[in-house]
């Protein structure tokens, strides 16, 4: 079964009612292939999932970025899954390396938010990637896989996963990753899938790149076989997220 490319916009903590509008309007005018070959989930901040789910063409859908590890209740300033799934958001990004980093999310709490955002019903990008320091220290797999095992763990149904593979040091930074080193922990991350997770798992999950993917680079690292699409920061603010949608073909 082919795996139907993936493009999802992060717009972080990006926006005011008018630019949000500005943005919906751009997306809504973007010719792009059918939802039958890209699925595109853009996910803007909290305050503004309700009008942007109002406002977005229906081939296109949202996604939160975060939310609670567990049942809502007394836990101030947070966002429950049963209120996304309550008004209607069916994705959220989960595992980002900002709130990894800045929030000191671990392994073992990004998994208990994987577990229980799925409980709900809720789709999941769980995020996975290694440092700069990681990287150049050679661990670049041994991290991505612990991250993943803490992922995989709570999943059951890997149809309502997608995961994404965010280099900490191209997120951002202008410094994308070459296809190459895309491809490599792409291919790395499937055959662990398929170790730990099955054959059809890893032949079915999207695997999609994040960090720095901009309109001039992402025709290459689509073609990689096992790129199959990507999350995109920056970028997805501006009229070139609509070139990076077209390279799914
Ligand atoms: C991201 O925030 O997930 C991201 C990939 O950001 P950027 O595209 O700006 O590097």
């Amino acid at each position: 079964m082919g795996r139907k490319f993936f493009v999802g916009g992060n717009w972080k903590c990006n926006g005011t009612g008018e630019e949000v509008k500005k943005i919906v309007s751009m997306l809504n005018e973007g010719e792009v292939p059918s939802d039958d070959v890209v699925e595109v989930v853009v996910s803007p901040p909290f305050v503004f999932l309700p009008v942007v789910k109002s406002l977005l063409r229906s081939d296109f859908h949202v996604a939160a970025q975060n939310c609670w590890v567990r049942k809502g209740g007394a836990f101030t300033g947070e966002v429950s899954a049963e209120m996304l799934v309550n008004l209607g958001i069916p994705w959220v990004i989960l595992g980002h390396s900002e709130r990894r980093a800045l929030l000191n999310e671990s392994n073992e709490f990004v998994g208990d938010k994987v577990a229980y955002a799925l409980s709900q019903g809720l789709k999941v990008i769980a995020c996975v990637g290694e440092t700069l320091e990681q990287r150049e220290s050679g661990s670049t797999m041994a991290v991505v896989a612990a991250q993943t095992k803490a992922i995989a763990e709570q999943v059951s149904n890997w149809a309502n996963v997608v995961l994404a593979y965010e280099p900490v040091w191209a997120i951002g930074t202008g410094k994308v990753a070459t296809p190459a080193q895309a491809q490599e922990v792409h291919c790395e991350l499937r055959k662990w899938l398929q170790g730990n997770a099955g054959a059809e798992v890893a032949a079915t999950t999207r695997i999609i790149y994040g960090g720095s993917v901009n309109g001039a680079n992402c025709k290459e690292l689509a073609a990689k076989p096992d790129v199959d699409g990507f999350l995109v920061g920056g970028a997805s603010l501006k009229p070139e997220f609509i070139d990076i949608i077209k390279s799914a073909t």
